[in-house]
């Protein structure tokens, strides 16, 4: 396979107004502006059942050992959910009324009943998609996910640098063979978007990357943000970094005035904020930053199930209770529904679009996640701790 820099130019040439399989074509024809895009399945926002979203994390194995992975992937854990006990769990979240299904993992594909699976929750009503690294996406896998219901993939690529992509993805061909993933899904017709993991090493090709994405036929880039645990106790100790972040979320919202598919930061709620303070129009959508047990929530490899992935609390086992009634009666919700936030947050005339990460929240505050998220330049511009106003 040729430089990553000039596959990228490459790709571009390919993609003309007669080659982009039609689900992209309105990407290509659209004036630049955000809303009249073809949606990515992926998009959600507060308020509408349909577009609730379940990610269920269906496995821990993974074939590549991805530095950030939350999940420590790689050998499947004991007693992940069985196919018949995966199905209940689709029954559940089909009576709760979501609409859109993740299958993530680990890497979902590596699940020997994936596209069992994944027929299943389609003949529920559900919108399968997937978040994987891409590099099982053979033509005839993306065939058969296509076949069974699948309706867009989320493919995972951290760098245009071929060697920083394999390493942090612990995988010396995973960045050729994403690649190879991602046009496989164009050339049948199966719609994509980019997911990418901002760290400090990458910040600065962001927005390159965004532009690889559109060049690809790509109908979105998702950019998500690491909750930064781990970094020191006190927000002071990294208003820098809370500055470098703003900036970031700024230059991205600017982006997104430029290009013709959308640009959604993931766990940095603080966008919708941005977007409304540079005049960007955000889908409907993408009304509310963080979803976590509004519109969202995360099941386990094993059955149990949390707000989001960053998220320690347990809202009940599907192992015990079906998912619909941890859905409805869970507790730990029910404390997220009311947004009874704390701190900044909870002062803020932006809560209602954007409501703070309450897993960075939890984490500044011991436990306590309805309290503020010290992560946010407006939050520290209101106690007069940020330079910029
Ligand atoms: S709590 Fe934070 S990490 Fe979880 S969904 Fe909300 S913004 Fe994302
Ligand atoms: S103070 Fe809280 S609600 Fe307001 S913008 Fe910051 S994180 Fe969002």
């Amino acid at each position: 396979m040729e430089d990553p820099k000039e596959l990228s130019a490459d790709a571009a040439d390919k993609i003309t107004s007669k080659n982009v399989p039609d689900v992209f074509a309105s990407l290509y024809t659209g004036s630049g502006s955000f809303e009249k895009h073809e949606k990515s399945p992926f998009q959600a926002g507060e308020g509408s059942g349909e577009y609730m979203i379940v990610s269920w994390l269906t496995t821990n194995r993974c074939n590549l050992k991805c530095r950030h992975c939350y999940q420590n992937a790689g050998e499947s854990k004991e007693q992940e959910l069985t196919t018949s006990e995966a199905r209940e769990l689709i029954d559940g979240i089909a009576r709760a009324g979501f609409k859109i299904m993740i299958f993530s993992g680990g890497e979902a594909l590596m699940r020997p009943d994936i596209l069992e699976l994944v027929a299943y929750a389609s003949s529920k009503g559900l919108r399968p998609v997937f978040g994987t690294n891409g590099t099982l996406l053979t033509e005839d896998m993306a065939v058969q996910l296509k076949k069974s219901g699948a309706t867009a993939m989320g493919i995972s690529l951290d760098s245009l640098d071929r060697e920083k992509h394999n390493v942090f993805r612990g995988g010396e061909e995973a960045f050729d063979r994403t690649i190879r993933g991602m046009e496989n899904c164009r050339r049948i017709g199966l719609p994509f978007q980019i997911h990418t993991t901002v760290m400090d090493w990458n910040r600065d090709e962001i927005i390159d990357i965004i532009d690889f994405g559109v060049k690809m036929g790509a109908m979105a880039v998702y950019l998500f943000f690491l909750i930064p645990v781990g970094r020191g106790r006190f927000i002071e100790e990294s208003a820098l970094e809370v500055e470098s972040y703003e900036n970031l979320l700024r230059a991205v919202m600017n982006k997104q005035k430029e290009i013709p598919i959308p640009i959604k930061p993931t766990c940095a709620p603080q966008f919708t904020r941005v977007a409304k303070e540079l005049g960007v129009t955000l889908d409907r959508r993408f009304s509310r930053g963080c979803l976590a047990g509004l519109t969202y929530c995360v099941v386990s490899p094993v059955g149990m199930v949390r707000p989001c992935a960053y998220m320690t609390e347990e809202a009940g086992n599907i192992r015990e209770k079906p998912f619909d009634q941890i859905w409805r009666e869970s507790e730990l919700f029910a404390r997220l529904r009311t947004k009874e936030y704390g701190g900044s947050c909870g002062k803020c005339a932006y809560q209602g679009i954007c409501g703070g990460c309450r897993a960075r929240a939890g984490y500044y505050h011991d436990g306590n996640f309805m309290e503020e998220d010290s992560y946010c330049a407006h939050g520290l511009r209101m106690k007069g701790e940020a330079k910029h106003a």
